[in-house]
């Protein structure tokens, strides 16, 4: 059989523990034998990202931006158990995704896996909902003080050409708590434009909420600004038959509730922590939830929202059979493959990826999961190690 061609390359960001088992055999089960994969590869395991200095992320991240679309396994971000675990780390290396949203200036969309036999806890929900979380400033970069004794708040702004603006924020008896927070123009901006882009690359509608009525200034900026870039898109919106909505963020939350799902909710910063977390809980699992990052540019990094399942690792090294869930995984790298069938007109490469994603489906819905979905799905299930449930999706592919 012949494999399919690629014209230009993935960014491949491989990663730490049992991610970057399971992504290599993602790659010879299911991937190679039909693919002829083209990737350009940065290893983001951790010890590399040591090695290098963590060079190795920036330079990854500046090749997304360059080919266009990335697919990253799951990587480690070091904590100071970590340094105790690998005598060879020196530093606590940030975040690697915190790392490629910064230079990528991106929004993360968060999606779940849905199939037919495992029922979302929120009974009118009939499609996926995405959450969009804005991922820069508000209480993530905040100052905080605790006063105790009686005194004067004030918050100011002391701009560079010497005008200082500048409110109290409250008088005290003593005993109280204080934050200043902020967020930047050209960050919402950003958000704001890879919520609009996104909602055309996945022909959703957009909904975006806040707390303008209370916050006038800070929450009503949000606002303001989204509507000022709606402005650029709301004729292709009303072409592809979508639209855009802002309301207030406990309407927002009401509407979810009783929708049927389908649309993108765009969130700021603490909501989009917040509903994100509630979201994928009531659709099932998180093993089952993507995760893409979108620049305001247009290039896309897709990955799995889970971590690197630690704890199946050690049991793996131990010579133990893990059953963990690769379907996050699996979907991080159909939805790269088919965003770069899509940008370089290879019909093939997108229809190979919508059957790999109907395999594994399918594969689910007779039946045949991992432990963690054992006890979600409706009807029988057999519990399948992670190479027997690998091994049956590339039988049906
Ligand atoms: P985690 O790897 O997501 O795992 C937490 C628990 O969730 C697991 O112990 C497992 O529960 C369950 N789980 C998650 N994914 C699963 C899967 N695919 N199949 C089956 N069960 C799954 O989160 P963590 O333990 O908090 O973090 C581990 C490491 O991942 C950390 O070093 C962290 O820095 C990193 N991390 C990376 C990313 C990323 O790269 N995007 C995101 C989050 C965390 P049971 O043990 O009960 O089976
Ligand atoms: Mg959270």
């Amino acid at each position: 059989m012949s494999r399919i061609e690629m014209k230009t390359p993935l960014v491949e960001m491989d990663g730490d523990e049992m991610t970057r088992v399971i992504w290599e055999m993602i790659k010879d089960k299911l991937i190679l034998p039909f693919v002829d994969l083209k990737t350009e590869y940065y290893d983001l395991g951790l010890k590399n990202r040591s090695d290098t200095g963590d060079t190795v992320t920036f330079e990854s991240a500046e090749a997304t931006r360059r080919l266009g679309v990335a697919v990253k396994c799951a990587t480690i971000t070091p904590n100071k158990q970590r340094i105790e675990e690998f005598d060879w780390l020196k530093k606590l290396l940030p975040s690697p995704n915190a790392t490629i949203r910064g230079v990528l200036d991106g929004t993360v969309f968060r999606a779940p896996i849905t199939v037919g036999n495992i029922r979302p806890i929120v009974s009118t929900w009939e499609k996926p909902i995405t959450v969009a979380r804005h991922a820069y400033g508000d209480i993530y970069k905040a100052v905080e003080i605790l006063g105790d004794e009686p005194g004067v708040a004030t918050l100011r702004f002391t701009g560079e050409s010497g005008e200082i603006q500048e409110h109290e924020v409250a008088k005290i008896e003593g005993g109280a708590v204080f934050m200043g927070m902020h967020n930047t123009v050209q960050s919402i901006t950003s958000f704001a434009r890879a919520c609009f882009e996104y909602a055309l690359a996945t022909n959703q509608d957009l909904w975006f909420g806040a707390k303008d009525t209370i916050s006038k200034t800070y929450d009503g900026l949000f606002r303001d600004i989204f509507e000022a870039e709606y402005a650029g898109y709301s004729s292709r919106f009303s072409d592809q038959g979508i639209e855009y909505f802002y309301t207030l963020i406990d309407d927002a939350v009401a509407r979810i509730m009783r929708s049927k799902g389908g649309m993108i909710w765009a969130c700021k910063n603490y909501d989009g922590d917040v509903m994100s977390d509630m979201v994928s809980t009531a659709f099932g699992s998180l093993a089952m939830m993507t995760s893409v990052l979108v620049s305001p540019e247009g290039v896309f990094e897709y990955e799995a929202a889970h971590g690197t399942v630690t704890q199946h690792y050690y049991r793996y090294l131990k010579g133990e059979e893990t059953s963990t869930n690769p379907v996050a995984t699996i979907f991080a790298w159909s939805g790269a493959l088919r965003k770069r069938g899509e940008l370089d007109g290879i019909s093939d490469l997108c229809g190979f990826a919508d059957r790999l994603d109907s395999a594994t489906l399918g594969l689910i819905e007779e039946g045949y999961v991992t432990k963690d979905l054992v006890n979600l799905v409706e009807g029988e299930a057999t519990q399948q190690s992670t190479v027997e449930f690998l091994d049956k999706i590339a039988v049906r592919l």
